[in-house]
């Protein structure tokens, strides 16, 4: 049965009385763009800003929603507008009296910094045999996140699991009052993201007010602030602690060798584990805590231990053959998941669209109703096809209105698909792990060399975030997309960027700005420089140029007249007030402002400059631009009558001067991870993973040579290993012989003599690794910042040389 809610039982949480006829609802939802069929949905509006507001509420409506809860009063035809002050506190009440509906299910809690959703899958993959389980999707945690999550509960489920994130004080209480888990669980705590406590305690603090009204707490006692914090506040409740010391209940002996030693109440037990690195080690003995709890026999606990997988809960995004984009979810498949991959699917630009889909294995008898829910999905979708593989799937494909091609094995598909189908498509491959349908996707991938940059662009969005944070509300942000983005990719970030409401893109030239409207950004770009035989192209692509002299003036200006452009075209006017790059110099700002006023033909959307030093710190010259910008700006504006868009600040400007943010900041390389300022440093997430293979291991005797000119002679026997990727693919020749190290299996391995144009040796004697092994070249560990000194140079230049024969895979939360 899909659950139904009862507006009637909304409205009452309201305070407000029953309608005559009672109306029920399935879906919820926030963010108009993904709606897709909205008949049976709710649309809560969290947006505060009123134009906005009301245009995703057209949108919603525009796609069939007719019930909406806004915290203003509006109103649109046959439709039901419930106003609350504040719509997320609707959210949170009905999730709350929902979940209060399931008297006897079992309701695990878990927060903490790291690991939140490993745990979760874990206990969910150990206990799915036993229970039928509802949880979280993927990390979804937060004070919209815990709600949806706990509003897919229904008469069927045994057990609950959720994740609680908080990012602030005083966020904890919300999620406790809806979730009020039997069991709680405290996983890793980390520094990461702390900004908004004041230390560590304040942030377990918190945390642990998840479980007020819990039995049991789970939680790690090596961390004596959480040790402290837990027994102190929870002396009454069951605790069971884990962890290397001697007074965990659920203690760590060692794990070597793959093998996990753990005395639990004082008996030894040994675990085959598949990972033995330290997080996962203590999301390990996390989950035995809980089984143990929940009294399973020793022999089954090791039994799920031992098979107990590796999350991947990014979805790929990679170029595919024949001009395709594939979408690659083959890590899990659930109706949740789906129905996230799905909406990702829609966001994407191809306007043919197809799913490869397996059997899905959710703990349900009830087969049919599994499936019709999945068609139900599929059908609001308009697929060109949905290829179903496997026999369970294949007897409910009648239920599709898509077209359908059908395989019982990944194998069949693999032989019997036409692969040009493909053609110019977003293919989404949403499967069981057991399928294997990572071997399909494989196939379609675009041929590509071991070398790949990755680029995170939850990470780019993340960033976003932190920058965001120091600014005002109302300060617009144009982000940098020239370059490439700084050398990551450029339409995939302006697609994040555009989906997430930045309100301007910034490029060098026209081309780029070109080929981000051909893939459909619609964002206002600026055009740093635009050339003179450029100009066809910007008002083509309606793209915007800065203007920096009279001559680009007058051209442009002539440009318009010969194209009769009549409309006032946008421009921009930068100011050059130090940086003695391009730009207007101050005594030309006069006869600037007198040549605007007698043209009708452009009209001034911006006036900036660009700051020489900001990460520096220079005060006394930063304050000096400021200064003669804030006077040039005066002048044109007294004389323009309007109120151009004023704007300064890049990246570290940002940081440094945010009292001169003014209407608008350029933000470039912070939000691609790299910043000068350690505190800022610090709260940013990586975008750039550099990663390549091992190619060929080889043993160097004693007095033998590696590279070009000798520049490497062994001093004793060493092993090296050659990787296929050298200064052509931009790693500097300064990193050769030794000053410079990749990680192989999370060791470094140092350069041995130069790098080569399409390759490098690196020494591997003390790693035990094998020919086609990952290698690390740049990550958060082995980060940019630190070659960008060894070169003697800035992360930009490091950056914006990994070289476009470098494949780029991008990767989104799925
Ligand atoms: C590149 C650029 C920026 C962004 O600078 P970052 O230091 O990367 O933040 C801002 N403004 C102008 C004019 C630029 O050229």
């Amino acid at each position: 049965m899909v659950s139904r809610f009862s507006l009637n039982e909304l409205l009452a949480l309201n305070g407000q009385s029953d309608l005559s006829e009672n109306v029920y609802f399935s879906d919820f939802q926030f963010d108009s763009r993904n709606i897709v069929q909205g008949e049976n949905s709710i649309f809560f509006c969290f947006e505060s800003n009123r134009e906005k507001a009301i245009a995703y509420i057209n949108q919603a409506y525009e796609r069939n929603v007719r019930i909406f809860v806004t915290s203003f009063e509006y109103s649109l035809p046959n439709s039901i507008f419930i106003r609350v002050e504040k719509p997320i506190q609707l959210l949170q009440k009905f999730a709350k009296f929902h979940l209060n509906k399931f008297h006897s299910i079992k309701k695990i809690g878990i927060t903490g910094s790291n690991g939140k959703t490993i745990v979760k899958e874990w206990i969910y993959s150990a206990l799915k045999d036993d229970y039928r389980i509802v949880r979280s999707p993927k990390s979804y945690n937060s004070q919209i996140g815990l709600p949806i999550s706990v509003l897919e509960t229904n008469n069927t489920h045994q057990m609950g699991i959720f994740e609680c994130g908080i990012s602030k004080p005083n966020e904890m209480l919300n999620l406790e009052d809806i979730l009020q888990p039997e069991i709680g669980i405290l996983t890793m705590i980390g520094d990461a993201h702390q900004e908004n406590f004041k230390d560590e305690k304040e942030l377990i603090s918190e945390k642990i007010i998840l479980f007020k009204n819990s039995k049991i707490i789970i939680y790690n006692s090596d961390n004596k602030l959480v040790k402290q914090e837990i027994e102190s506040r929870y002396k009454t409740k069951k605790l069971i602690s884990f962890g290397k010391n001697s007074d965990a209940e659920i203690q760590l002996i060692s794990c070597v060798n793959k093998k996990l030693e753990v005395k639990i109440h004082s008996e030894i037990v040994i675990f085959d584990v598949k990972y033995q690195d330290e997080a996962s080690v203590n999301n390990y003995l996390t989950v035995i805590a809980l089984l143990s709890e929940l009294n399973l026999s020793m022999d089954k606990i090791r039994s799920k231990i031992s098979n107990l997988e590796a999350v991947e809960m990014r979805l790929e995004i990679k170029q595919g053959i024949y001009n395709s984009v594939l979408l690659n979810d083959t890590f899990n498949a659930d109706l949740q998941s789906l129905k996230i991959a799905l909406e990702k699917l829609q966001n994407q630009n191809n306007a043919k669209k197809m799913v490869f889909i397996t059997d899905i294995y959710e703990n349900t008898k009830d087969k049919e109703y599994l499936y019709t829910e999945v068609f139900n999905l599929l059908n609001k979708y308009n697929l060109h096809s949905v290829i179903c593989i496997g026999s369970s799937i294949l007897s409910y494909s009648h239920l599709s209105k898509n077209k359908i091609e059908e395989y019982f094995s990944t194998e069949d598909a693999i032989k019997g698909f036409d692969v040009k189908n493909i053609e110019n498509s977003a293919v989404l491959f949403k499967g069981s792990r057991k399928f294997q349908l990572e071997k399909l996707v494989k196939l379609f991938e675009k041929q590509s060399h071991d070398t790949i940059l990755e680029v995170d662009l939850q990470s780019i969005v993340h960033n976003l975030k932190v920058f965001k944070s120091q600014l005002d509300e109302t300060t617009k942000v144009m982000v940098m997309v020239k370059a490439n983005s700084y050398g990551t990719g450029s339409y995939e970030i302006s697609e994040v960027l555009q989906h997430h409401k930045v309100d301007y893109l910034g490029v060098a030239y026209a081309d780029e700005g070109a080929k981000l409207r051909e893939q459909g950004i619609f964002l206002p770009i600026m055009v740093m420089n635009p050339e003179q035989n450029s100009y066809e192209t910007i008002i083509e692509y309606n793209l915007e140029p800065e203007i920096y002299s009279f001559r680009v003036l007058e051209l442009f200006l002539k440009k318009l007249r010969e194209k009769t452009i009549t409309k006032a075209y946008p421009i921009h006017l930068k100011i050059d007030t130090g940086m003695h790059r391009l730009g207007f110099s101050e005594n030309e700002v006069e006869r600037l402002v007198h040549q605007l006023k007698n043209d009708s033909n452009v009209f001034v959307k911006s006036i900036f400059t660009h700051l020489a030093s900001t990460d520096e710190n220079d005060q006394v010259f930063t304050k000096y631009q400021l200064n003669a910008f804030d006077k040039a700006y005066q002048t044109i504006t007294k004389e323009l009558n309007y109120f151009p868009i004023k704007h300064a600040l890049n990246s570290h400007g940002i940081i440094n001067f945010s009292d001169y943010q003014y209407d608008m900041v350029r933000l470039g390389i912070g939000i691609y991870g790299f910043v000068s300022d350690d505190r800022i440093q610090q709260k940013l997430e990586n975008v750039v993973t550099l990663k390549t293979k091992i190619s060929q291991i080889k043993s160097i005797l004693e007095k033998e040579s590696v590279g070009y000119n000798r520049r490497f002679i062994a001093d004793k026997q060493i092993k090296i290993a050659t990787l296929p990727i050298g200064y052509a693919d931009g790693i500097s020749r300064k990193l050769g012989n030794g000053r410079f190290s990749v990680l192989i299996k999370g060791k470094k391995a140092e350069t041995v003599g130069s790098v080569c144009m399409d390759m490098m040796m690196v020494n591997v004697s003390e790693i035990e690794c094998e020919e086609g092994d990952e290698v690390i070249v740049y990550n958060e560990k082995n980060s940019i910042k630190e070659v960008a000194d060894l070169c003697e140079t800035i992360p930009y230049e490091i950056l914006t040389s990994i070289s476009s024969r470098v494949k780029r895979i991008f990767l989104k939360e799925s």
